[in-house]
């Protein structure tokens, strides 16, 4: 008990053998790669045994002595006040062993740094902070130790079109102001490829069309999701005479008749309720 709670060591107490750190590898994708799934090649720096000493950190033809410290316990007492405890050695940090002559290579680490290229594969339907494990692909263990994993956390970049909210794809399509009076075809971009879309008459700015099953299938099952297309009315500019000469007359019929503005209308009535001219 008390040599856990005074132990200095790297953990794991006496006898050496440590498994390898787990590594973290961040993996942007565009949303098309996420959506379909890519098989990637990542480079990841990584710790390996060292060849030249076979991960013992000691210099070829020599070999780790006994730690003249603790004599090759690992342990040693320690006085402290009335009470003598077990402690880690803080020479070799309980492995009983030092290295004398250490290995050019390494310097003594037994391990080295080193770059090593991967292909993840990765599945279709991945989301931002999805995570593929890899085994036995992170940190080598010391003196023999078990490998470590490599977790590669998927990063959806923003797309230019699309937004994505889970299995749902959502994206703006402008529609002119004459479409929108009159109803008309409009063509939406999905992720494979372009699809028409019948606007019906008196469409109004921020009306959304769910075009079913363009959205997203899941990387862990069920069905794909939908793409929602929210159609924003665009005002007309850069207008010739003629076009204006047909707008003011249009302005001219629709005046005073507040059933063509069904929004207006309700509005209106609410400012009116609000001074209390209602
Ligand atoms: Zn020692
Ligand atoms: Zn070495």
């Amino acid at each position: 008990m008390f040599s856990d709670f005074f132990g200095g060591g790297r953990g794991g107490g006496r006898g050496g053998a440590q498994r390898g750190s787990d590594l973290r590898y961040t993996l942007e994708l565009n949303l098309e790669e996420a959506v379909r799934g890519t098989t990637v090649s990542i480079r990841v720096p990584t710790l390996v045994n060292c060849k030249p000493c076979d991960g013992s950190g000691a210099k070829k033809g020599s070999s780790p002595s006994t730690c003249p410290t603790c004599g090759g316990i690992g342990q040693v007492r320690m006085q402290q006040g009335f009470f003598s405890v077990q402690q880690t050695c803080p020479r070799c940090h309980g492995q009983g062993k030092v290295i004398t002559d250490p290995c050019d290579s390494c310097h003594g680490e037994g391990r080295i740094e080193e770059y090593k290229t991967l292909s993840v594969k990765v599945p279709a339907g991945v989301d931002t902070g999805d995570r593929i494990r890899l085994s036995g692909e992170g940190e080598a263990g010391s003196q023999g130790g078990p490998t470590g994993d490599l977790y590669v956390v998927i990063n959806v970049r923003e797309h230019p079109i699309f937004q994505r909210d889970g299995k749902h794809l959502y994206c703006e399509v402008p529609i002119s102001y004459t479409d929108a009076a009159l109803g008309g075809e409009l063509e939406v971009p999905t992720l494979d490829g372009r699809v028409k879309l019948k606007i019906p008459e008196g469409t109004q700015t921020g009306k959304q069309f769910r075009l079913r099953g363009k959205g997203v299938a899941p990387v862990r099952g069920g069905g794909a999701g939908d793409l929602m297309c929210r159609v924003a009315v665009e005002t007309p500019v850069n207008l010739s005479r003629r076009q204006r000469e047909l707008l003011e007359e249009l302005r001219v019929s629709l005046d005073g008749d507040s059933s063509h503005s069904p929004k207006a209308n309700g509005w209106f009535e609410g400012v009116k309720r609000f001074f209390g001219d209602l």
